[in-house]
Order: C-alpha cells, then sequence, then structure tokens
C-alpha cells in the first residue's frame, strides 16, 4: 500500500479528532461513505447476511461490523481507543486574577507528560448537553482556533525549572483565557455560540483541552511522523482501514474503538463495560442463532487489542528491555506482559505472526524491562465481559502521553493491512489450542 496516501488521511483523521466525540464522528462519516448504515442501541436492529453496519454509545465509543454472505464461524475482531490524556474543563471554570486575567479551572484526565503542555497555543473541544422541547440533545464543539496558552513560569522565578521540577495540576497548568474588560464575552457565550444555541438553553458541558499543532512528517526522508493522539488513533485509523478493504468470508469482522481506556476503562463506553458484548449477543440473536451458537462462535474468534507501544529512545537505549527492543518503521509491535496485562500467550502470538506473515508485513516483539512496571490496555479488561483469545500489538512510538507524540510513517499502513487479513479471515476452532487458519 502507499504509505503516503495513508499518512495524507491519516493526518486528517488526528487533525479533525482532537476529542473523542470527534474521532468517532469521524469514523461515522467514514463508515456512512462506505455504504454502512447506522443502528442505534435504543432502536430493533434488522440485520441481514452481506450486511454492513455500525453502532455508537455515548458519542465517544463506537463499533462497526460486517456480516459475510454465508452462516458465520466466530467475529474477527480489532480493539483500540479514541481517548487520550487531556485536561478536562472543570464545572464553573473561570478564575479571574489580579481584576486583570481570566484563566480555566481544569483537571487532568488520564496519565498525562504535563511540560509539553505549556506554552503553546491550546483551544478546547468537546461537548454540550442543551434543553429540547423534547428533553435533552448533545452538539458537538470545537473551538477551531488559538484560543488559551499555559504559560510557563520564567526560569528567573523557579531555578529549579531544568533540575526535576515538580508540577502542580492545580497551581501550574491551568491556562490563560482572556483579559478581563477587553471587548465582550464570556467562557459560556463563547462555547453556546460555536454550539450554535442560546447559553441559557446549555444545561451541562464535557469540555477538553487540545494541542493546536497539527501532524507533521519530521526526519530527513520524512520517515516520522509528529502529532498528538497517535496514541491510539494511529490504532484506531489503521484498523478502520482495513476493515474498509477487508473481505470477510466466513466471520464477522468487528472494528472497535472505546473510550476511557486512559482512565481505566471501566465505563459504559469503555473495553470495561458491556458495549461490545452487547453488540456481538445482538448480532448474534439478530441472525436467528442461539445462545449456544454464541459460545461456539467465541471459541472460533480472535480479537486483536491494537495500543501502541513504546519504540527504543533515541537518548534513552537503557530503558527498553535487552533483547526485545522495538523500532519506529520496524512493524507491528506484538506486546508480552508475564502478568498478563498483555494478553498475548503462544497461541494468540502464533495466530498474529500467521496474520502479518499472510500480510507481508514486518514485526517485531515489546516486553518491559523485568524491573519495570510498564503500562497497561484494553485487551485483558475486554476479557471480563467476552473472553476469546487475544493478542496485545501496538505501533512502536516515543513520547507516549504528550500532545506532541513521534511515530513510524510506515506503520499506519503495515497495520492497516493486517487488519485486512484479519478482518478477511476466520480462526475455527478444532479442540483447545488447535485451530483451522484461514486467512
Ligand atoms: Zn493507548
Amino acid at each position: 500500500m502507499d504509505f503516503e496516501t495513508v499518512n495524507t488521511k491519516l493526518f486528517e483523521f488526528l487533525d479533525s479528532s482532537p476529542v473523542p466525540f470527534f474521532a468517532v464522528r469521524n469514523m461515522k462519516r467514514m463508515l456512512e461513505d462506505a455504504g454502512f448504515s447506522g443502528l442505534e442501541e435504543g432502536r430493533a436492529w434488522e440485520l441481514v447476511p452481506g450486511g454492513n453496519y455500525y453502532v455508537s454509545r455515548n458519542d465517544s465509543a463506537l463499533i462497526a461490523f460486517r456480516i459475510p454472505k454465508r452462516d458465520f464461524t466466530g467475529f474477527m475482531m480489532m480493539a483500540s481507543h479514541c481517548d487520550s490524556p487531556v485536561f478536562r474543563v472543570k464545572p464553573n471554570a473561570v478564575i479571574t486574577v489580579e481584576k486583570r486575567y481570566e484563566k480555566l479551572n481544569v483537571e487532568k484526565y488520564g496519565g498525562a507528560l504535563f511540560a509539553p503542555w505549556l506554552d503553546r497555543p491550546l483551544s478546547v473541544a468537546g461537548r454540550v448537553v442543551v434543553r429540547t422541547e423534547e428533553g435533552i440533545e448533545t452538539k458537538l464543539v470545537n473551538v477551531d482556533r488559538d484560543l488559551l496558552i499555559i504559560p510557563s513560569l520564567a526560569i528567573h522565578m523557579n531555578r529549579e525549572a531544568n533540575d526535576g521540577f515538580k508540577y502542580n495540576a492545580q497551581t501550574d497548568l491551568l491556562p490563560l483565557f482572556r483579559e478581563t474588560g477587553e471587548g465582550d464575552g464570556s467562557f459560556l457565550s463563547l462555547i453556546a455560540e460555536e454550539a450554535g444555541v442560546q447559553p441559557d438553553r446549555i444545561l451541562d458541558m464535557d469540555l477538553y483541552l487540545y494541542s493546536r499543532v497539527k501532524a507533521v512528517r519530521v526526519g530527513l526522508n520524512r520517515e516520522f511522523v509528529a502529532s498528538g493522539r497517535l496514541d491510539d488513533l494511529q490504532c484506531s485509523f489503521a484498523s478502520l482501514e482495513g476493515f474498509l478493504r477487508a473481505k470477510p468470508r466466513e466471520s464477522v469482522a468487528v472494528h472497535c474503538v472505546f473510550d476511557n481506556e486512559e482512565v481505566g476503562s471501566v465505563t459504559k463506553q469503555g473495553a470495561g463495560g458491556t458495549f461490545l458484548s452487547d453488540v456481538l449477543h445482538r448480532i448474534n440473536t439478530g441472525l436467528g442463532r442461539s445462545e449456544e451458537e454464541y459460545l461456539r462462535a467465541l471459541a472460533s474468534s480472535f480479537l486483536v487489542s491494537a495500543d501502541n507501544a513504546h519504540s527504543v529512545h533515541p537518548n534513552h537505549p537503557e530503558k527498553a528491555d535487552p533483547v526485545n527492543r522495538p523500532v519506529m518503521n520496524g512493524g507491528i509491535v506484538i506486546k508480552y506482559s508475564a502478568n498478563q496485562k498483555y494478553t498475548t500467550d503462544a497461541v494468540s502470538g502464533a495466530v498474529f505472526r500467521a496474520v502479518c506473515r499472510e500480510a507481508g508485513v514486518p514485526y517485531q516483539v515489546f516486553t518491559n524491562r523485568s524491573d519495570m512496571i510498564g503500562g497497561s490496555t484494553l485487551g485483558n479488561i475486554t476479557q471480563t465481559r467476552v473472553s476469546l483469545n487475544t493478542v496485545d500489538i501496538g505501533l512502536a512510538q516515543l513520547a507516549m502521553h504528550s500532545p506532541c507524540e513521534t511515530a513510524g510513517a510506515r506503520d499506519t499502513a503495515y497495520l492497516a493491512e493486517a487488519a485486512r487479513v484479519l478482518f478477511s479471515g476466520s480462526i475455527r476452532s478444532e479442540g483447545d489450542g488447535k485451530y483451522a487458519l484461514r486467512f
């Protein structure tokens, strides 16, 4: 596949998806352009063999699925997440300082690297919930201009700034919003105007800061990509690209993107909620199958938990495992953890290698150093609701959880191609540990 085209589309997706609500809306548009039908959780589903569908929950998680024309063996799935560590705007956000400046009261969402949020243009995006004649409705909001900045304290007033300074989330990280008395307007009126409603119709809001820096290519040969939200929109995008190009033959292809991975996934729209299990059950019963047939299908199903991985850092190569040392543009990273923070085991690792081989894409292996704890992801959390063979993978990147992360310019296309093969294939259980693979 053409890396340039993939990166152009990836950059459009990254830049237009500052928060999960927009990532989900953008994915819906891509699915609708490809002829998919939207379903609502609160309405009856009429599913047909050969049909292509999607459904969202909370406007921030999305599951799309493609039913093969014949009776299906199982579910071939890839799950990623669309949230990133950010700052959430608190209720009653405006704080006035010296009767001169207004700043916004924010709190952290997830485990962000703080320093890179300072001294760069920021804005806000999210959703407002407004009163209607009938009840309430949601409107997405993105103030699409440079609006805010979190200014550093000058080195003259903080001589420890370069000596391991500890940021205080309540005092050091509040963004400057405006000069009081300069022109009209308030934070609420700005948001109401962006939403196209009167301020008094707004009942509540979920608003987040985002970096205004757009995705770019860097490196002598433009071999790297730098952007916010590569963890994990790079995987969400690659999953959807492969999903749209797949030809499901024997299994239902399922593209899942969850919210709230960065805060533990235990929400209705997170991987720890019932969303996936509910959708799989509805596909099963919607096609006239029994609960026993559902459980048999799960035994012949496979889940790829796709969440970005750590590349060896050029300034800190000592932080990587002595042997398993992923690099950017080195292909898809298969992640292992003895404590099962990553779900990969010999069976799922073998299945995924078969996928990569069929796709003709390179792969590499990640393990934490044995003296480091490392991160977690959504694969093992999914197991509490839908238990099946699962592999944890990702694309190698640097600066994870910074508002500007760095990854490989070729890796997105590798994952998209592997996803295409996965979603087109099937895995049939022929006894514990024995599977017929069709890729
Ligand atoms: Zn992630």
